[in-house]
């Protein structure tokens, strides 16, 4: 934690030199009582998830793999703009390290060049009306020079698209900097996304694009505009009508 200017994220930090997942690790730590802000960060993450029980490659060394615990007094429908903050806090960073313009694809990645260079896993323990913790995991490919079979077209790391290396470390603490500002500002508009609203739509390169739907019923569509609320317009293909796309349902391809 030296140099962090935090306040509160990063401030306990449980550090794995290898573990399954570290949003499964910081499950425990907040099951046991843990504080808002406390981070789990992986060297290597052996079980790493995506969405859907999908498997997240994190190798040794080469990454930013970590989860941060927060305790926001909001209901569990709200919990999925904590992912569109920690993207736009990460695009951010990302810029500021690198001098790279990644782009935001809505909701939960972010790409560079098309291909995915970090994905965005919030999950969280509630009941009813009552978000207990939410735990947003994230992943970022810095010095990567491979990736296994299959996923090489798909993703990419900040190495491969420019040839660099950089600190993790200085990226980590970007990003907590960053997302404690957002974070803030968003309990502090009631959880509110709408003052955000232009900023996301500024990183986001998914309005505007061809994008398959993949949720209860699967289908291609422009998208057109992001609602205050963080949910994403789309018009369909095949029958012109605007329809509203959750975070939480869907997958989307292209964008
Ligand atoms: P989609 O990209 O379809 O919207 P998603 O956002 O739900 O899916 P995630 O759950 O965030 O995807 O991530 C899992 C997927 O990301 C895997 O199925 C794999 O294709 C890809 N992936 C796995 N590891 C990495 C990695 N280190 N970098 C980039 N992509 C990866």
């Amino acid at each position: 934690a030296q140099g962090l200017s935090t306040k509160k994220l990063g401030r306990t930090i449980c550090f794995y030199k290898e573990t399954t997942t570290t949003n499964g690790c910081l499950r425990e730590i907040a099951l046991d009582g843990g504080d808002e802000g406390t981070i789990a960060v992986a060297e290597r993450m052996t079980a790493g998830r995506g969405r859907r029980g999908r498997h997240w490659e994190a190798p040794a060394g080469s990454g930013i793999w970590m989860s941060i615990l927060l305790r926001p007094n909001i209901f569990p429908s709200e919990a999925s703009v904590l992912t569109l903050l920690a993207g736009l806090a990460v695009c951010q960073a990302l810029e500021a390290e690198t001098g790279l313009s990644p782009k935001i694809k809505w909701p939960n990645d972010i790409l560079l060049n098309e291909k995915k260079l970090v994905g965005i896993l919030t999950e969280m323990d509630c009941e009813m009306q009552q978000t207990h913790f939410v735990i947003v995991g994230i992943g970022i490919n810095v010095n990567t020079t491979e990736f296994p079979e299959g996923l090489g077209d798909i993703a990419t790391s900040l190495y491969l698209e420019s040839g660099r290396t950089f600190s993790r470390k200085n990226i980590l603490q970007r990003v907590l900097v960053n997302f404690e500002s957002l974070y803030e500002e968003f309990i502090a508009s009631h959880s509110s996304f709408a003052p955000f609203l232009f900023r996301y739509k500024e990183k986001c390169s998914t309005i505007n694009q061809e994008v398959k739907v993949l949720g209860k019923e699967t289908f291609f569509a422009q998208a057109v505009d992001i609602t205050p609320e963080g949910e994403l317009v789309v018009i369909r293909k095949d029958n012109g009508k605007q329809e509203v796309v959750f975070s939480g349902e869907v997958s989307i391809r292209g964008g």
